[in-house]
């Protein structure tokens, strides 16, 4: 099934085209291979080395096409090789391109890549861009973001004890890292680390420094990748062991680490709602389709049940809500209002409302449901997993309240409207 999109008549023209262009590349090059491209087997038997070469051979063909429509790496800005998008035609995009699982590595946008190049693409000195954010722009290095410890609250970024300490123009770094994605494949890492105590003057977000560390640099081990939902992963256990970079190997200013870990989070927070939107988009249409088409007993259609028709119902209201609180957080975030409160809202909305519609489609399917036929296993255990990863719930809950008392406790109510 095709995705539906047109022209939607309150956006800008260029917003409208890159949705469309977007859409034509799923519908025509994506959908009708999605089965090929990752060279997976569902079936538990393992791969031919045929399927793999079938994926790879589609993928590149598939990212030709996207680069001849100007559709590549719309994180990023043009000097940089991407399309230079403001961040609300970035996010309307996602929700197209997030229709097919797998889809934004064909658009040249792959986390932690996509995160990293736009931390180094802002912090970065021109060397660093040009030894590490131009190779992996290209395609020719890969990376991973190293922050959460697992002796250590990843909830709150302050807690984190790796500490690197100036040894004359050296860094020397000690810590015990894990969950850093892409770490088997990873050329480098971007590494948290503490450069100052919490009793040391300055502010207490100023203690922190991301540090660019080469993978083959003696003292970084790899210690395994971590399972996640019962099968290997490549969200690494990692110890740095006085492991020595160069000084300019630092990303900023000392002690800017913690303002870029939220410009990276806050951007990206929105970026996967509105994934997570094309993936509630995706998992609707085939829950209606299946509705519309299974007989059950009676002879009767799905569709016929009321209980059926509750489910759509409530899919439509889960996906249009978070839909239209994710624009609205983008349209904050690139009007300059501060947009905290509701970033925080949508982190935990949506991805509520994402395990809520890939769980109704499931009761859909039945045992196809959760068989490995449909991206809906993937869906559902992807939807769980954002409830924690870039900040749990709690911890946003608890970011919302205080956001709004702090208002009222300085004289002024809550205005919605703004
Ligand atoms: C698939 C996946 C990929 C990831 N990729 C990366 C990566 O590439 N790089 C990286 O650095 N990290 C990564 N992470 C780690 C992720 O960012 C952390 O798991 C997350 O920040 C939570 O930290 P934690 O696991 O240490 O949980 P904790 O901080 O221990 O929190 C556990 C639970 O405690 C509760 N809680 C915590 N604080 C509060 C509070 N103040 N009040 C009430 N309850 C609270 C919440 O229920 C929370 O879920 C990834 C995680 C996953 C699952």
């Amino acid at each position: 099934m095709a995705m539906n999109v047109k022209p939607v008549p309150h956006l800008d023209e260029e917003v409208n085209e890159i949705r469309l262009a977007t859409a034509e590349i799923v519908n025509e090059e994506i959908l009708p291979v999605e089965e090929k491209l990752w060279g997976y087997s569902f079936d538990g038997s393992r791969v031919s080395k045929e399927a793999v070469r079938e994926g790879v051979e589609l993928r590149r063909q598939i990212q030709h096409k996207v680069k001849e429509r100007k559709l590549w790496a719309p994180h990023l800005p043009p000097e940089f090789g991407g399309m230079g998008l403001s961040f609300l035609q970035h996010a309307y995009m996602n929700e197209v391109l997030a229709y097919s699982p797998g889809a934004a590595s064909l658009f040249g946008v792959v986390a932690p890549n996509s995160g990293n190049q736009k931390i180094l693409v802002k912090y970065g000195s021109p060397d660093q861009h040009r030894k590490w954010l131009i190779p992996l722009t290209e395609g020719r290095m890969q990376s991973g973001f190293s922050m959460t410890e697992p002796h250590n609250a990843g909830s709150d970024p302050r807690s984190i004890q790796t500490r690197a300490e100036l040894d004359g123009d050296e860094w020397v770094i000690n810590g015990h890292k894990w969950f850093t994605s892409n770490g088997h494949a990873a050329d480098f890492f971007i590494v948290m680390c503490r450069t100052a105590d919490p009793d040391d003057p300055g502010g207490v977000n100023d203690k922190m420094t991301q540090i660019i560390v080469p993978k083959n640099t003696p003292g970084v081990n790899v210690i395994r990748g971590v399972p996640v939902w019962g099968k290997a992963s490549s969200h690494c256990e990692i110890k740095y062991e006085n492991v020595r970079v160069p000084k300019e190997n630092q990303l900023g200013r000392t002690g800017t680490g913690h303002r870029a870990a939220q410009d990276r989070l806050g951007a990206g927070r929105v970026y996967h709602c509105m994934n997570s939107v094309g993936s509630m988009w995706r998992t609707f249409d085939l829950m209606v389709e299946r509705i519309t088409t299974r007989v059950v007993h009676g002879g009767e259609k799905l569709e016929e049940k009321q209980f059926m028709q509750g489910f759509i119902a409530d899919s439509y209201m889960d996906i249009q809500a978070s839909r239209l609180m994710v624009v609205d957080c983008a349209n904050k975030m690139e009007s300059g209002v501060d947009p905290r409160t509701d970033i925080s809202a949508i982190k935990i909305f949506v991805p509520a409302a994402y395990h809520r519609v890939v769980d109704r489609a499931i009761q859909v399917f039945g045992a196809k449901g959760v068989s490995g036929d449909l991206p809906l296993a993937g869906f559902y255990t992807g939807a769980r997993t954002l409830r924690i990863a870039d900040g749990p719930d709690e911890v946003h809950r608890i970011l919302i309240a205080k956001n709004i008392l702090r208002r009222y406790h300085a004289g002024e109510t809550w205005d919605f409207g703004n």
